[in-house]
């Protein structure tokens, strides 16, 4: 009999329906729908669902619920809707997204490296000024955050002759990359870095992570690039630093509220690059290869992925 696998989604409906369309082809063995062509009858016979942002009304009809595939990497939302459901979340895990996040890591670190908004600055005063250049051999870059995304990153920047530090849960052993832990370890390893970079997932123990006194421990001039989540960084304290020149730039690509409402202070302030929220999106082709596979082997051997950890938040 063929499993019946709905799409879950509050996207737009042109997404949903390549999503939709894309998952029925790759798994011919399953009734795959949106979830409004549910039928009632079918609500009690679903076991896993795919998943983007979904509304937690419809979800909870799945009273038969195992799991769900999320077509995301970061599963913040999800985890805060399903804990204490029983629920398993597996969410995305694809190396094409490591790549591409490593890549908009290594773009935005070159152009802090290489001064790229001070000589647009410049321009606008037509001011011809040459800065100093610094060997990326002299310049320490720092992860918040030594996962999927982060591994991929730091390896790309120590290509690129970096030297490269990580700050996580548990210690890492990945080659020339200097492994942080623990309060002092993040003491340690801010006061020095030249460029900090953010990514790592929002739990009730990241939220503000990054407040006025732990960004004071950072070193003079230091610029900030954040591909995590808006709310790692508490915003005010993030101005006051950079207001005083503590902070030299930052490149922000999440923020608490997105888009970024038009009355933040953040967008007129020089010392900030406000990106929307464009650092890694999920690549359709490889992803949608990964969700049919996980729901494969489902299907064939009852066999859920790794799921997130619902007591840490990740
Ligand atoms: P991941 O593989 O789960 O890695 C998370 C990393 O954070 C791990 O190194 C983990 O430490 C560390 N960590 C978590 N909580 C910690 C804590 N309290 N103290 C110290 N370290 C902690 O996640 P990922 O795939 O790399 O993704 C990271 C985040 O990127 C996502 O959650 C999402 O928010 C964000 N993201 C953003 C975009 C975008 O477009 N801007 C796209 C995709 C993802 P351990 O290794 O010790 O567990």
């Amino acid at each position: 009999m063929k499993s019946i696998v709905p799409f879950v989604a509050k996207l737009e409906k042109s997404e949903i329906d390549k999503w939709v369309k894309v998952l029925k082809k790759k798994l011919k063995g399953a009734r795959v729908v949106k979830f409004s062509d549910l039928k009632k009858s079918e609500y009690s016979k679903v076991e896993v669902a795919v998943v983007a942002n979904p509304n937690p009304s419809e979800v909870e009809k799945l009273v038969n619920l195992k799991w769900v595939q999320s077509i995301w990497v970061g599963v913040e939302k999800l985890v805060q809707n399903f804990k204490g459901s029983g629920v398993k979340i597996v969410r995305l895990v694809d190396p094409e997204m490591n790549r591409t996040m490593a890549e908009a890591v290594l773009s935005w670190v070159l152009y802090l490296h290489r001064d790229m908004y001070s000589y647009r600055v410049q321009q606008d005063k037509k001011a011809w000024i040459e800065l100093d250049y610094i060997k990326p051999s002299k310049k320490v870059v720092s992860f918040i955050g030594l996962g999927e995304l982060g591994k991929a990153a730091a390896k790309k920047l120590i290509e690129n002759g970096f030297k490269v530090c990580g700050w996580s849960g548990s210690k890492k052993n990945i080659k020339k990359v200097k492994s942080f832990t623990g309060h002092f370890g993040l003491k340690k390893m801010l006061g020095q870095t030249d460029i900090l970079v953010c990514l790592i997932p929002l739990t009730d123990k990241t939220k503000y992570l990054l407040n006025y006194k732990t960004l004071s421990f950072l070193k003079k001039g230091a610029c900030i690039v954040n591909f995590a989540r808006g709310a790692i960084i508490n915003e005010k304290d993030l101005v006051k630093h950079l207001n005083s020149g503590k902070i030299k730039h930052a490149v922000l690509d999440v923020f608490e509220q997105e888009p970024l409402p038009k009355t933040s202070i953040l967008w007129k302030n020089k010392r900030v690059t406000i990106l929307p929220h464009i650092s890694a999106n999920t690549d359709f082709d490889s992803a949608s290869d990964i969700v049919a596979k996980n729901l494969r082997l489902f299907k064939l051997k009852k066999k859920i992925p790794k799921s997130v950890d619902l007591q840490r938040g990740y």
